[in-house]
């Protein structure tokens, strides 16, 4: 994965947002789909864990959203999930669960007004540096 940048559409962002409040107290998910690290499609994606603090995808659904997205001719470039109540920082079981190191997380903290989303490239479990994301208003 090359040292660049996420660009993210605004109206994702706002997609993203949206869902992580109609799932409080849960935990939502999803990932992100486009070509050379430019963000063209959100797919939400159900936690099945319905817990606060940690999401479960089906392996099936992963993998259906993981075909249709090379059907569009697009790469799966990021997971995303939201944290109701604590900052945007990948949890042990993130980086654990975390399906491999060409895929970036990010993570949309609803602990802060307004809501904080951060990129990371996740190396291991035991590492991960921030993603710099930039936001476009196309
Ligand atoms: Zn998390």
């Amino acid at each position: 994965m090359d040292k660049s940048r996420l660009v993210l559409p605004e109206r994702i962002v706002k997609d993203m947002v949206k869902l992580a409040k109609t799932e409080l107290p849960n935990e939502c998910c999803g990932v992100l789909s486009g070509t050379n690290l430019q963000v063209t499609t959100f797919w939400p994606l159900v936690n099945e864990a319905q817990s606060p603090l940690y999401y479960k995808v089906s392996l099936n659904e992963y993998l259906k959203v993981k075909d249709e997205i090379s059907r569009k001719g697009e790469q799966l470039i990021a997971t995303f999930h939201s944290h109701p109540k604590t900052r945007a920082i990948p949890s042990y079981t993130d980086r654990f669960n975390h399906p491999d190191q060409t895929i970036l997380m990010l993570i949309l903290s609803l602990k802060v007004t307004p809501p904080e989303l951060k990129g990371y490239y996740i190396e291991d479990v035991h590492s991960y540096v921030p993603y710099p994301i930039v936001i476009n208003s196309q």
